[in-house]
């Protein structure tokens, strides 16, 4: 067993944080700040190959590994916090899933503009009824000649409202069985991106309408059965908000250990006080505690998509650790930490959200109790006999 990252690993991680260090540090605080998607900077990463890393060279990706993405969504990450929002739509998002069942058509029209850090992909999960139980999605898709029409209507997508494509989850019939999903271009007659709201975190989201929208059945993604499918792909996107959860409390950390080596309060440097010391110490363990988890979930899934056990454990691990560790970096900073001048109380909001998006860390841990006990267990109500 080792625990250090191989040394084509360290040095393509190295790269990165250079490559991150010279082009994306100028504008950090403005970028996290904007509500809009860093498109100059996006199409900054796809010339550096940071975008489509782990998806075969005949895709247009970089033939790379699912390690490789981790790091560099981190390095990217550690220097511009939102940027990684360019990483994770470029690696770990609906783009994954997308590169994994889409057919040779389907990929030769969309991914070169996805690739190229010129369009976005956003995905249409969760509707205004069905939540973290998404299998009881009511948005409809009817099969009329050689196309698909569609009804319902979605929330809370990321991206939506500059995406161009939609990857929507959408049923065929009754059942879990009949679920699937669909390929959504804006400017689809019927199909509606309404006006964007705002999260905490500063994200906007657009609620979408399908009313009749006509799509032709060359953007059938997943056909009936495709639920598990698509929940094998969303694992990998999970990772990709574990990573970001850490790298953002790393960030957080940095920022706050250099802050208490320099800031004077009572005649001495903050990092001399025992009681910030010891926050310091619960910090960094439980960074390092929850990167092994991250890790051992990445490792699993280089060869295929990783399993929904250690991918769970991951990111449950990663949501709190950068959770806590961001806020109690907030807290070391004192006002400085609240306020906007500095990317901690943004490191802060952002975590925050993904512990609801991707699975809420409730959800998590039912996964991860299922394991534990190696039975499922139902979430709804016995039936009525
Ligand atoms: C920042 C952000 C980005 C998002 N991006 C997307 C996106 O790109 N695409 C998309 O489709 N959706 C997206 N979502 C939506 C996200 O997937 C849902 O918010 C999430 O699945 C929870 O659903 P809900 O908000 O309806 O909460 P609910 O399902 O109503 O849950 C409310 C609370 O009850 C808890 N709960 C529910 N059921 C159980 C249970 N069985 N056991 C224990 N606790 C339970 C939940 O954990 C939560 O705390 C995003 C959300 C956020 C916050």
């Amino acid at each position: 067993m080792n625990f250090d990252l191989s040394s084509e690993d360290q040095a393509f991680a190295d790269a990165v944080s250079r490559f991150a260090q010279h082009r994306l540090a100028a504008g950090a605080l403005e970028r996290a700040h904007s509500p809009h998607y860093p498109w100059e900077a996006a199409r900054m990463l796809a010339e550096q190959g940071l975008l489509g890393i782990a998806f075969p060279e005949a895709d247009g990706g970089q033939g790379g590994t699912l390690m490789h993405a981790v790091l560099a969504i981190q390095q990217v990450a550690l220097v511009c916090p939102k940027s990684a929002d360019i990483v994770q739509a470029g690696n770990f998002g609906p783009i994954r899933t997308f590169v994994e069942y889409a057919t040779a058509e389907q990929k030769r029209r969309f991914l070169p503009d996805l690739l190229g850090g010129r369009k976005l992909i956003s995905l249409g999960m969760t509707e205004p009824d069905a939540g973290s139980a998404v299998t009881e999605l009511r948005t409809t898709a009817r099969a009329e000649g050689d196309e698909y029409v569609l009804n319902g209507s979605k929330i809370f997508s990321t991206h939506s409202p500059e995406a161009d494509l939609f990857l929507i989850y959408v049923r065929f019939g009754p059942g879990l069985e009949n679920i699937g999903s669909v390929l959504v271009e804006r400017g689809t007659p019927g199909f509606t991106v309404g006006k964007p709201a705002s999260f905490m975190n500063g994200e906007q989201w657009s609620p979408l309408y399908f009313e009749n929208a006509r799509i032709p059945a060359a953007n059938l993604l997943l056909g009936p059965g495709g639920f598990k499918k698509q929940i094998a792909g969303f694992n990998v996107e999970r990772l990709g908000n574990a990573s970001r959860s850490l790298a953002l409390g790393r960030h957080a950390f940095n920022i706050a250990r250099e802050h208490a080596l320099t800031r004077r309060q009572f005649g001495r440097e903050l990092c001399e006080f025992q009681g910030l010391q010891w926050k310091f110490a619960d910090m960094w363990m439980k960074l390092e505690q929850a990167q092994m988890l991250l890790y051992k979930a990445v490792l699993e899934g280089e060869h295929g998509l990783p399993s929904a056990q250690s991918t769970a454990m991951a990111k449950l691990a990663c949501n709190e650790a950068g959770w806590f560790v961001a806020n109690e970096a907030l807290q070391v900073m004192g006002g400085m930490g609240f306020s906007q001048e500095s990317l901690v109380e943004y490191c802060v909001r952002r975590i925050r959200g993904w512990m609801i998006a991707g699975g809420s860390i409730e959800m998590l841990k039912n996964r991860i109790a299922e394991g534990v006990f190696g039975r499922s267990f139902p979430q709804r109500p016995p039936k009525a006999p």
